[in-house]
């Protein structure tokens, strides 16, 4: 493995200093390249209960490793303050991820408190959730019942051989498939299907993946395998572009492109000619998406990270943890977002092979 993990645990800093002079958030933020703060991905957890080849490969993520201990995750009020300020940014729309979410014991009360949130315009708050589903057939009327509107699920592949040698670890389809069922029946849809593709791997489910959820009322989505983190030794011969992907599905089931339903969307919509649905397309590798990107992402210890691939975070925690008040730390943000220039999928796309690979964060410490 030629890349540093970076061992979160071994990351502390003190608290950043604020600056002056305080300003009180408008909603109308903006980064150097124009891009407004819309979306907060929250990672609740460093744990997971996969080990999916392409985020948390078991030969790092062994039973030596060393996950956070709870006392340096943000508690619910922590979180929940953290997102009222994002909210008083222009943020809209709330992912929470991990790990896997579904373990951090008694989400539903997290849940719960985000959903009582209002944007600055008064709309209720896009509450979702990304899970691996192995508990989602359990929790499905309680996330419901606690405010949750979505969930998305991974599932890398139908046949189960597969599905495991993706995953390693002993977890059936029809496990997933089942929590899916529950979802949809309690109304947490839409409900999207995240298929990451790794060449080589799992590209013979593409097709047998289209073929089962096409008429169906879920969106099936295929990312292309990302180089995230310094863990999964990542290879650009690995990688299955999306246009193939296209391509393979529209020799049997003939395909249409569609309109983004809005400005940031990172899938690339496709619609089955004869109406059977709809599919989408992640192309981070091939068709970088950063020009419109409006993501921040909340690691399971407070630090914020202006891009999927960045190699550092910003430590709000420790400035909560300092005494620092909303308006201080508001003001804080405000300052993080406004210097954002972020793109690597940009620079990495323009130049796969010379591009400078510093050490990134880990992508189950962050959320996808
Ligand atoms: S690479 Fe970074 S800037 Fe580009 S879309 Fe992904 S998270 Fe956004």
């Amino acid at each position: 493995m030629s890349e540093k993990v970076i061992m979160m645990t071994a990351q502390r800093s003190s608290a950043p200093a604020i600056p002056a002079p305080l300003e009180a958030p408008t909603g109308l933020l903006a980064d150097r390249l124009g891009r407004p703060l819309h979306d907060l991905r929250i990672s609740v957890t460093d744990r997971c209960n996969f080990r999916c080849v392409y985020c948390m490969p078991k030969a790092v993520f062994d039973n030596d490793y060393q996950y956070l201990p709870h006392t340096a995750l943000l508690s619910f009020e922590e979180i929940t303050r953290i997102a009222r300020i994002f909210i008083a940014h222009g943020v809209e729309k709330i992912r929470l991820t991990g790990g896997e979410p579904l373990l951090r014991k008694n989400i539903e009360r997290l849940i719960g408190m985000l959903a009582e949130l209002t944007t600055i315009s008064g709309k209720p708050l896009d509450l979702t959730l990304t899970t691996n589903a192995s508990l989602l057939a359990r929790k499905a009327q309680s996330l419901k019942d606690a405010g949750l509107q979505r969930v998305t699920v991974s599932l890398d592949a139908l046949d189960n051989t597969t599905f495991q040698r993706m995953n390693d670890v002993d977890f059936k389809v029809d496990d997933v498939l089942a929590g899916i069922a529950r979802a949809h029946e309690v109304g947490l849809g839409p409900i999207k299907i995240n298929m990451v593709v790794k060449g080589g791997m799992n590209d013979q489910e593409i097709l047998p993946m289209a073929r089962h959820f096409r008429n169906t009322p879920y969106i099936l989505r295929f990312i292309e395998y990302m180089d995230v983190g310094a863990s999964n030794g990542w290879k650009m011969d690995e990688v299955i572009p999306s246009s193939e992907v296209v391509r393979r599905i529209g020799a049997e089931l003939p395909l249409v492109p569609v309109a983004a339903n809005y400005t940031g969307e990172t899938a690339a919509r496709w619609r089955y000619a004869d109406g059977g649905g709809e599919i989408g397309l992640i192309s981070s590798v091939t068709q970088a998406f950063c020009s419109d990107c409006s993501r921040a992402r909340l690691s399971t210890e407070g630090k914020v990270y202006t891009c999927l691939f960045a190699s550092s975070g910003y430590d709000l925690r420790a400035l909560l943890r300092a005494g620092h008040d909303d308006a201080e730390i508001a003001t804080a943000l405000a300052h993080l977002w406004r210097a954002r220039s972020d793109r690597y999928s940009e620079l990495r796309t323009n130049d796969t092979e010379g591009l400078a690979r510093g050490p990134r964060v880990e992508m189950s410490y962050i959320g996808g």
